[in-house]
């Protein structure tokens, strides 16, 4: 028996290579080449590519979402969620709200003093003076549980477990302290805090590092995705929703208090400390506005922090008057607002810190397979202004339903169903979706073809995508028919391989940061998010404004304009092409053979459809109804997040935590043996998926 007798681990590293080799080869490399590929019909291409571009629309959606801020279960999301309905209504469009009653964290009341060396104590600013704060939330972390601490700083570098031994090493204690951590090291938030928690830190102050250093990255501290009162399932109103204090609800919140802060506000701090040495291994990435930190404490300096949490303070400040929504048969009926009393009253007597969020859609009926869907998302609240997160994407999805009204006005119409999709409660932890995935698993793993994500569309230059490998060749092509942004004569292609070496650097899908992950991690939708530019500067800040975006993150919005391109060919190619545009190796030779075929008789229509099925569902083989150890709404054993390991492995997240997991030899070997028997039986359950037959 193949795992009888004793293993190294080196063994199971070894297999667990092959797998991945076996994985790698089963998705990447078809025996035939790619057949080409085509739109079934070729008036949408013509159409989509002569349409006029965004930016010069007189209104570029990003203008008119950006002025205010949309943070999720406010008065001004609402507003824009009738923005986004009315574009598509106005349109022609079907489309619907969604409602969802979800928990979501609010701050009330936050102060941080620091008493220095010389007895000195002064306030540390926790907000972004230089931007006019009209009706930006003050920064926090959302589901960061209030506290007090005081104690002595101390740096903690990026808060991983090697930090703690580098700080262990030079006799440094860390307990009791209030800790500062940078951003940075991949580790999630909710991974530092807990992580810090787990040393005895007593509150934490987190920063990013940057050009804007005075902006706040705000965030989520939550761990997992959707509504933390009902995991699992969907967050209706009147539905069942387990107790705040239930220790399925309390473990995904950390045990002690944080805070963003600016790394102005964090350099202030860190300066003034003395104590020991910073570590051998921090000294050359750590220095601060130039100039080398010597010391990480902890002390002299001593924290004073306080955080309180509420809703009902949020409410009153932007929002002093409730509007309710009511669905009737007609168009949305806004009625009527209840004053700042009755907001009170409204909170006092309903569900502690319950709110409505409010997923949109636009549903574009298939003409031919009408219970096939391809689903288009991004999110639409926003920390504060957003522009580039997630206006950009917003606008780009807007775009996307003109150009397809503009189609369908031609008498064109798609062969499966299209669905735009507008989230809500993004930023808190993927609420809106996750809960309409949630609410409709059975249809989405039965009928979904493919989920295709913009969150941030236009941050800066350079373009990055990420994929489930079935949708790689796709990607390419189109790329190939989309012009680059920043050139007249280039198509994307060329600049985006360029940039890469010549190799088209499609990234996995194993991150939690946006709305694709219920539709791969949980559902097994093959999915696909795409972006120009990475890791800007004012993420998350107050800065993240439309001056940001005119200035710096794509001025001439031609990126804009690129990925709705290319989003919207994406699109096109699910939902019009015969056969599904996925490449799995086994099937090239008889789809090719169907793909040519021009007679299309009744077997042939049902073969095909047949074939798309197998295509549709092989990427639900992946899914295991166990979900990932500890983490069980993770069902997918090939993408997911790795937990908090050190882990460099991108791929198989439960073997990559089974290898790093405290614990001893033994177990250690047992977990990794039965995380690989796993994700074999997973491959098989694909392949057999993709051979569509009951053996
Ligand atoms: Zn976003």
């Amino acid at each position: 028996m193949l795992f009888s007798a004793k293993h190294s681990c080196t063994l199971f590293y070894i297999l667990t290579l092959s797998l991945l080799a076996l994985y790698t080869t089963l998705r990447h490399r078809p025996i035939l080449p790619p057949p080409p590929l085509r739109v079934a019909q070729t008036l949408p291409t013509i159409a989509i590519h002569s349409s006029p571009p965004l930016a010069t629309t007189p209104s570029p959606p990003t203008c008119a979402n950006s002025p205010s801020t949309h943070l999720a279960g406010t008065l001004s999301p609402l507003s824009t969620a009738l923005y986004v309905q009315s574009h598509f209504q106005s349109l022609g469009l079907t489309t619907h709200l969604t409602n969802f009653s979800v928990l979501l964290s609010y701050p009330l009341h936050s102060s941080l003093s620091a008493r220095f060396s010389d007895g000195s104590v002064l306030p540390v600013a926790l907000s972004e003076p230089t931007v006019p704060q009209n009706g930006v939330v003050a920064p926090y972390h959302a589901y960061s549980p209030s506290g007090s601490a005081y104690g002595e700083a101390v740096f903690l570098n990026y808060g991983r477990e090697q930090d703690y031994h580098a700080l262990g090493a030079q006799g440094v204690v860390v307990k009791g302290c209030v800790g500062i951590v940078r951003r940075g090291s991949g580790m999630s938030r909710y991974e530092v805090v807990a992580n810090a928690a787990a040393h005895g830190v007593s509150a934490v102050l987190m920063y990013t590092e940057g050009e804007y250093k005075e902006g706040v990255e705000r965030g989520t501290v939550m761990n997992g995705l959707g509504d933390p009162l009902t995991p699992g399932w969907a967050g209706i109103g009147g539905g069942e929703k387990l107790d705040l204090n239930d220790p399925r609800v309390t473990e995904k919140f950390p045990a002690v208090p944080s805070l963003p802060v600016s790394e102005a506000a964090a350099e202030s701090i860190i300066r003034s400390l003395e104590g020991r040495g910073v570590p051998y291994e921090w000294r050359e990435s750590f220095n601060i506005g130039g100039r080398r930190i010597r010391r990480v404490g902890p002390g002299p300096t001593m924290l004073n922090f306080t955080y309180e949490e509420i809703f009902e303070e949020v409410v009153s400040l932007s929002c002093p008057q409730l509007l309710v929504i009511k669905e009737d048969k007609g168009p949305i009926v806004l009625t009527v607002t209840v004053l700042r009393e009755d907001v009170r009253n409204f909170i006092q007597h309903g569900e502690q810190k319950m709110t409505t969020i409010h997923n949109v859609f636009a549903v574009i009926k298939g003409s031919e397979e009408p219970d096939r869907s391809v689903l288009l998302g991004n999110h639409r609240d926003a920390w504060t202004f957003g522009a580039v997160d997630p206006n950009s994407g917003t606008a780009a999805l807007l775009d996307i339903a003109r150009r397809l009204a503009l189609l369908m006005r031609l008498g064109w119409n798609p062969r499966r169903t299209i669905i735009l999709c507008s989230w809500d409660a993004e930023e808190f932890g993927m609420i809106g979706s996750t809960e309409w995935v949630e609410q409709n698993l059975v249809n989405l793993g039965s009928k979904a073809v493919a989920y295709l994500n913009v969150d941030c569309a236009a941050q800066g230059p350079g373009f990055f995508v990420s994929a489930t490998p079935q949708l790689d060749d796709l990607l390419v092509e189109v790329t190939k028919q989309v012009k680059d942004p920043e050139s007249e004569n280039l198509y994307l292609y060329e600049r985006w391989a360029a940039a890469n070496k010549g190799v088209n650097k499609i990234q996995r899908l194993s991150r939690v940061d946006s709305d694709f992950a219920p539709f791969l991690q949980h559902a097994g939708v093959p999915s696909v998010d795409l972006y120009f530019g990475s890791d800007f500067p004012v993420y998350h800040t107050a800065f993240d404004s439309y001056d940001w975006m005119v200035n710096f993150g794509d001025p001439s919005f031609q990126r804009h304009v690129t990925v709705a391109g290319i989003w919207g060919l994406i699109a096109l190619h699910l939902a019009d092409d015969p056969i599904l545009p996925f490449n799995y190796l086994s099937y090239a030779t008889e789809l090719q053979k169907l793909r040519v075929d021009q007679n299309v008789d009744e077997s042939t229509v049902l073969r095909r459809r047949m074939l798309n099925d197998q295509l549709m569902l092989t990427e639900r083989g992946f899914l295991d109804s166990e979900g990932l150890r500890g983490r069980q709404w993770f069902k997918h054993l090939i993408y997911g997040p790795r937990g908090i390991t050190e882990s460099k492995i991108a791929f198989f997240p439960g073997i990559a935590e089974a290898m790093s997991g405290r614990m001893n030899v033994e177990e250690r070997e047992a977990m990794i043996r039965h995380e690989m028997w796993r994700v074999a039986r997973a491959i098989q359950r694909a392949a057999i998926a993709l051979r569509g037959e009951l053996r």
